[in-house]
């Protein structure tokens, strides 16, 4: 076993890697540095591990605790479900009253069908834009994630080494893998040649580069993308499984004013509970009853809905997101500020409560940019924040909660200035 600062958590690494591949849920989390790091539970923005310690979180599950830890008003609608019951396998009133909830935040829209997690949502988003169209390829963008699926894990950090197609998996279908068209993000001119006169079902995008950089749209181009799609006949699909509920209470939708065909939402939708939903006019949504299969065990099952009703009453407080929105400028600012102050080159970008630190690279504007950051000094930088109680993700993105205060984004800051200087 490998001298560790935390070896219950080793401890317990070790055991789980004897029953569970790779001692992790999903592949992604074997880049924890120096080892993933078991927790025994969480309050607010804070998490404590298995070896005692305790963290200020801006993982946040990858996401979707946007309301924290153990939030009471959740906990109490996930309690008050399940004594009555995990599932029905029929339908109930939350159902309605959730679904009602999110298409409060989307006003454009009038339908939704709900599934357990993105991957799932982004798959009947491009089903339906199949259905309603009756093409079969479609168009993503470098460096976007759409999910681990076959069609959409394709370019997403630029294909498999060693493979001269795009795809991004040992054994991923090829042929479903060439369905999609990757394209840079960014530059209309290729999007309209692409899109004009060929066999294009679907454009699907981050509407912010959440995945790769934590980027902005260019100025006018989601209004440009929106206006060749409708010109084209190709229904527009924003992934909003990040930015939903997270940028505006009506995610990016809000935020920028451009209405997509489907909008695909998950992690923060229901606080952490597995949900998410594609969200849309009826005309499309519909085709879910007309020939598009749309199925699921779980799907909108009633202790989920519950926890994304009490998730959305707390989100559509007022003031929640000025809140989130001010926490990501004054955690951004501090990072930066730490960078410059120590002379160690770095680029910092931020949107609401999401907030992006890359290393080795003066700015990041375009996913070759965010590429060429320095990912072994991050993972090393990583390990020193761990040390000091604050726990971020590996690539750079950091999560902020509505439960984070002022006070722990400055104690971040401190620490994070500490760390940096150590290593410049
Ligand atoms: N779309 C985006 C933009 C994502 O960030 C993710 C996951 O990180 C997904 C889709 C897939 O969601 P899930 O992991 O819930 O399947």
């Amino acid at each position: 076993m490998l001298v560790t600062e935390w070896p219950k958590s080793m401890e317990a690494w070790t055991r789980t890697k004897r029953s569970l591949a790779g001692g992790v849920s999903t592949g992604l989390r074997a880049q924890a540095r120096p080892h993933p790091i078991f927790f025994s539970g969480g309050a607010g923005a804070r998490l404590t591990d298995l070896d005692g310690n305790t963290y200020l979180d801006y993982v946040l599950g990858w996401g979707p605790n946007i309301i924290g830890h153990g939030h009471p008003q959740l906990v109490a609608a996930v309690q008050g479900q399940i004594e009555h019951g995990a599932t029905y396998g029929s339908g109930h009133e939350f159902e309605y009253l959730a679904a009602e909830a999110v298409l409060d935040a989307y006003p454009a829209f009038d339908r939704l069908v709900w599934s357990n997690s993105g991957s799932e949502a982004a798959q009947v988003a491009l089903r339906i834009a199949r259905g309603a169209t009756g093409r079969q390829h479609f168009v993503k963008f470098s460096g976007h994630y759409h999910g681990w699926t076959d069609p959409v894990l394709v370019g997403y950090r630029g294909g498999r080494a060693g493979s001269s197609s795009a795809a991004e998996s040992l054994g991923q279908s090829e042929n479903a893998s060439r369905d999609a068209v990757v394209l840079e993000w960014g530059n209309l001119d290729d999007l309209r040649a692409t899109l004009t006169g060929r066999d294009i079902a679907a454009v699907v995008l981050e509407p912010v580069l959440c995945n790769s950089g934590v980027i902005e749209p260019p100025d006018g181009y989601l209004e440009g993308v929106r206006e060749i799609c409708t010109e084209t006949g190709t229904v527009l699909i924003f992934d909003e499984v990040i930015t939903g509920f997270r940028l505006a209470f009506g995610g990016a939708v809000e935020k920028y004013g451009v209405v997509p065909d489907l909008a695909v939402l998950g992690k923060a939708i229901a606080g952490g509970l597995p949900l998410s939903a594609v969200v849309g006019k009826s005309e499309l949504l519909d085709l879910t009853q007309a020939g598009v299969v749309h199925a699921g065990t779980y799907n909108g099952n009633p202790v989920v809905l519950a926890g994304a009703l009490a998730t959305l009453d707390v989100l559509k407080r007022e003031g929640t997101y000025e809140r989130l929105d001010a926490l990501g400028r004054r955690l951004a600012s501090g990072l930066g500020d730490q960078l410059t102050r120590h002379g160690v080159v770095g680029a910092v970008n931020q949107v609401g409560p999401v907030v992006q630190c890359a290393l080795g690279v003066p700015a990041v504007r375009t996913f070759t940019e965010f590429m060429g950051a320095d990912t072994k000094a991050y993972d090393l930088l990583l390990v020193e924040l761990l040390r000091r109680g604050v726990f971020a993700l590996p690539g750079g993105r950091w999560y902020l909660s509505t439960e984070h205060t002022e006070h722990d984004i400055d104690t971040t800051i401190r620490i994070f200035g500490e760390v940096v200087s150590v290593s410049s």
